[in-house]
């Protein structure tokens, strides 16, 4: 078997207290936990990061997955917003090219919709602010589109990012590691109190209680930041969320093309239509207004409405049969007064409490911008460095991204073309450390199912922290959908037992 090591996996004895000393605590294994995690140690700070599940567990892999500036946020002006949005995309794009990349969308004209006129300037005022970030610009399309009732229909075509959002998240968490910070999931804050300068924090950790000691605390719980505030650290919370719940359904149907549609509705909204692992369609999202973080599943009303939404354009109707999973995620988004939920501000505020030490909670966000955010959060609480804007992401030091998914077919012709572009896609550059010299198929070990091998396995729990089969197939890799469940359970029982 093969034997990865790693600093950051080292694992703890059982029922044994330690006391350790940290920077910087990050409660919070999403985007904005990880990114802030990121860039805090490679400014050379101790931190220690906290997950109570596994990484991207909560909102950040129920995401759209769209490293976009947001073109709908121009109807509520957020110029500021979407210029930041397609900077970072543009960022993201060159660091991280293995997970980000460009996609097309294109806009069915609705005439009694949004009138001609405002769409096409706003496409114009999307373009402008996303100049110099390497993507086509917007244009009209007149060919007809197969996939559409109205098949000869004008739309509008613009360029945006498609990202993997839960392995953005797990990258930022192996490059946070590389750079010294200790990442722990299945780890959760129990409880945490000031103690003359520093939080003294309990941890929850599947080898018990666990003591620790740090100068400044992130919190950065997503939808749960309040829960944190109120029972975790005995705060009064200022009641500033919205926990907005946006559902997906993924078919098993593509639509013809390679790019996306968005879907004008009569509502206003507009919904994605968006091709997903080669084979299968993206179809979101909705709003609904909830009271828990945890209220996370999608109901009837909301199939049904996503089913309606896409039926209104797609000449072969879609039914529940086609749909073969669904997720849905709870936006946690800063209370800024909007009557509705689609108006509220994606924009993130940080609240810095320093009645003592430092806490810092993060309200709101997107996927799109928390390298940003991180650099914010940073600067609040006075940690200077830990810039990330050239630095490429674990595997993201490409340069040319069709000479190394070639390079790859050549390296290693055993794997067939699926595997070598999702592996390619995964890992990027850090391939190399994964395949290593096999030169043949069985040289990968036992094969799990749709290409998934044992080394590939054991390098996501020795290196990526996976500890079960749906931390493999739902975040660190997309193969939930292709595996049955005997296949399922047999992975599960080689996790847990290499994982210990
Ligand atoms: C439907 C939907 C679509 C979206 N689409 C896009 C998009 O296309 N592009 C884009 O840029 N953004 C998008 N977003 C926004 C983006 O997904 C979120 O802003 C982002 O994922 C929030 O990340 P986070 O780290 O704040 O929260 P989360 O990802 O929820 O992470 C918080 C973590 O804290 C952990 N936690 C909670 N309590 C504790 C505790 N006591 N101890 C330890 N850990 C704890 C949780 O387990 C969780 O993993 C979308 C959001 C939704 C809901």
């Amino acid at each position: 078997m093969l034997c990865w090591s790693h600093a950051a996996q080292s694992g703890q004895p059982r029922n044994i207290r330690m006391t350790d000393e940290y920077d910087l605590l990050v409660v919070g294994g999403g985007i904005n936990g990880t990114a802030i995690a990121r860039a805090g140690s490679v400014a050379g700070q101790r931190v220690l990061l906290v997950e109570r599940g596994d990484l991207a567990e909560g909102t950040s892999s129920a995401s759209t997955k769209l490293m976009h500036g947001g073109l709908r946020y121009l109807e509520h002006f957020e110029f500021r917003l979407v210029f930041e949005g397609l900077r970072e995309r543009a960022i993201m794009l060159r660091t991280a090219p293995h997970i980000v990349r460009p996609l097309e969308f294109r806009l069915p004209h609705a005439p009694s919709m949004r009138a001609w006129p405002i769409v096409r300037i706003g496409l114009w005022i999307y373009d402008l602010l996303a100049i110099g970030g390497g993507l086509p610009r917007s244009r009209v399309v007149r060919g007809p589109d197969g996939a559409l009732k109205d098949r000869g229909r004008p739309a509008f075509s613009y360029w945006d990012g498609w990202v993997d959002d839960a392995r953005l998240v797990v990258l930022n968490a192996v490059d946070a590691a590389e750079a010294g910070a200790e990442i722990r999931t299945r780890t959760a804050l129990r409880r945490a109190s000031r103690a003359g300068a520093s939080w003294r924090a309990v941890l929850d950790t599947p080898a018990g209680e666990r003591l620790i000691s740090a100068r400044l605390m992130v919190n950065a719980a997503g939808p749960w930041v309040e829960e944190v505030l109120h029972t975790r650290l005995g705060l009064a919370g200022r009641g500033h969320m919205r926990l907005v719940r946006g559902s997906h359904l993924v078919v098993n149907r593509t639509l013809g093309g390679d790019h996306a549609r968005l879907l004008q509705q009569p509502d206003g909204r507009i919904i994605f239509a968006i091709p997903y692992l080669e084979d299968l369609t993206l179809i979101g999202t909705t709003e609904v207004e909830v009271s828990k973080p945890d209220d996370n599943r999608i109901s009837a009303e909301e199939e049904d409405y996503l089913l309606a939404a896409a039926n209104l354009y797609l000449r072969d109707a879609l039914t529940s049969d086609d749909v073969i999973g669904h997720y849905a995620g709870i936006r946690p988004l800063f209370d800024d007064g909007a009557d509705n939920a689609g108006a509220i501000s994606r924009d993130f505020r940080l609240e810095l409490d320093n009645n003592g030490a430092p806490l810092l909670s993060v309200f709101g966000g997107k996927i799109t911008t928390a390298r940003r955010l991180a650099a914010v959060a940073l600067h609040k609480l006075g940690i200077v460095g830990g810039d990330t804007r050239h630095r490429p992401l674990p595997g993201g030091d490409i340069a040319d991204v069709a000479a190394f998914l070639a390079m790859v077919r050549r390296r290693w012709p055993f794997l067939d073309a699926p595997s070598a572009e999702r592996l390619a896609r995964a890992y990027g550059t850090r391939i190399a450390e994964l395949l290593g010299d096999a030169a043949q198929l069985s040289d990968l070990g036992h094969g799990f199912g749709a290409g998934l091998s044992e080394r590939e396995v054991d390098y996501l729990v020795h290196r990526e922290w996976a500890r079960s089969a749906d931390d493999i197939l739902w975040r660190r890799t997309k193969l939930g959908y292709r595996l049955s469940p005997e296949q399922v359970a047999t992975l599960d029982a080689h996790v847990r037992m290499i994982a210990g």
